[in-house]
């Protein structure tokens, strides 16, 4: 979609007031997907969120106040909608930035309809967004690939021969991904001492987070018919923040040969609200360049990268939180389309609501990096949180990741990525 497309119109004011503030996430030019309880014993429907409010789809469709192919928002997903595809992904968001522009009466003055379709925010329950089928984790960071290289192995020689050849990749677990806000169970597992022989099983020691954000496959293809990497963008519903929380040190001694299985099974966190690439498409940019130029197949024209800024916060058990890494998407060395088309070029089918994670974000500076791995060197430096250090995440800690485009007197954002971690499981002796 062109910088013509009116929903993205800078100068768009909306009537609902809390959505025409310059530091509100969610103006009328984003319009974010996602699936919320506006009481604790209503059903789950599809809602947008607008200012401080939540603008109930199902509502709406019910009113006959959206035109649909069919039914689609008296839903606990986003499934059906996002396999209708990218035509209709556009004729809804068209309607629903009508509805809620600021000249537009049909919702604006029925007090009635828009007393049952906006609902605050602060009263309703976000819940998982997608029926996730699948998630695949990426690791496009050229920064953080380089710096955890030089961590572990050569610093001189810190990527690996395929690095700028493959969007490195592996297959995640899609079972224990949870929205913003779930708790998450510190793990048990095994760890490789340093001065004995044969592994400990305990707490994991060395618990990080990983700031990344993810996007949502809307479009499937079929085995063996891989995704050119041209049209990939093009089947992508939206994006999400996503808190792939690593532990280290069982990461450390079970990730040879086959790479990471327990350190990142226990828990992935995502943000509720999903933003589309039609919201982001003003702050496309250009990726880095690359060398060597990609095999053919990994080769698309034009920018395909997104200035997003982003953000990780700690908060200790009774604190305040203390801002750890400031970084942005556009560093990304891998872009999302070359990862779809990487991902499916072995003829791997994907389903409607895959999630595949960008990887850790790191940027150029060591106030960028998008883990405590690489901001304490492994536990070796620890950061200042105000008052108190961490060099790994302890019990009680809240991590926080937000993220948004800033444009001209607003911003497009993504809201927040939150997790608490509780302490682990008693171990048996
Ligand atoms: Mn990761």
């Amino acid at each position: 979609m062109s910088h013509s497309d009116p929903t993205v119109d800078p100068t768009l004011k909306s009537w609902v007031e809390s959505a025409n503030t310059a530091d509100t996430h969610f103006p009328i030019q984003n319009l974010p997907y996602g699936v919320f309880k506006p009481t604790a014993d209503a059903p789950p429907r599809v809602g947008v969120a607008i200012g401080d409010q939540v603008l109930d789809l199902s509502c709406l469709e019910q009113a006959g106040l959206l035109r649909t192919p069919k039914p689609l928002f008296s839903s606990a997903s986003l499934n059906a909608f996002m396999a209708c595809g990218r035509e209709t992904w556009r004729d809804i968001r068209k309607q629903v930035s009508h509805l809620l522009s600021a000249g537009t009466a049909t919702l604006r003055d029925d007090a009635a309809l828009r007393s049952r379709a906006l609902v605050p925010q602060a009263q309703a329950t976000m819940l998982l967004p997608v029926e996730i089928p699948g998630y695949t984790d990426f690791y496009s960071s050229k920064e953080h690939a380089t710096n955890v290289g030089a961590l572990f192995r050569d610093p001189k020689n810190a990527l690996m021969p395929n690095w700028l050849e493959i969007p490195i990749g592996y297959n995640g677990r899609a079972s224990s991904v949870v929205v913003s806000g779930t708790p998450v169970r510190r793990p048990n597992g095994q760890i490789k001492l340093p001065n004995q022989e044969r592994p400990v099983f305990s707490p994991c020691l060395k618990l990080d987070f990983e700031l990344e954000t993810g996007f949502f496959v809307g479009v499937p293809n079929d085995l063996a018919d891989p995704v050119p990497c041209p049209e990939a963008e093009s089947r992508i519903f939206g994006m999400v923040l996503l808190n792939d929380w690593s532990a280290r040190d069982l990461q450390a001694w079970e990730y040879v040969p086959l790479g990471p299985f327990n350190a990142k099974s226990f828990a992935t966190t995502i943000s509720p609200w999903v933003v589309t690439l039609d919201a982001l498409e003003p702050f496309r940019t250009q990726q880095p360049r690359q060398d060597p130029e990609p095999l053919p197949y990994l080769r698309h024209e034009g920018p395909h990268a997104f200035d997003i800024h982003l953000e990780v916060s700690l908060r200790p058990q009774g604190g305040q939180p203390a801002t750890l890494a400031r970084t942005n998407f556009k560093y990304m060395y891998w872009t999302m389309a070359q990862q779809l088309a990487h991902h499916t070029v072995s003829g791997c089918n994907t389903r409607v609501g895959d999630l595949m994670g960008s990887g850790t974000i790191s940027g150029p500076e060591p106030g960028s990096y998008g883990s405590l791995l690489e901001l304490t060197l492994n536990g070796k430096q620890p950061v200042d949180i105000g008052g108190a250090t961490r060099a790994f995440i302890e019990d009680g800690d809240e991590v926080t990741l937000t993220g948004w485009c800033q444009g001209a007197g607003y911003r497009v954002g993504f809201g927040s990525c939150s997790g608490v971690v509780l302490p682990a499981l008693p171990i048996a002796v």
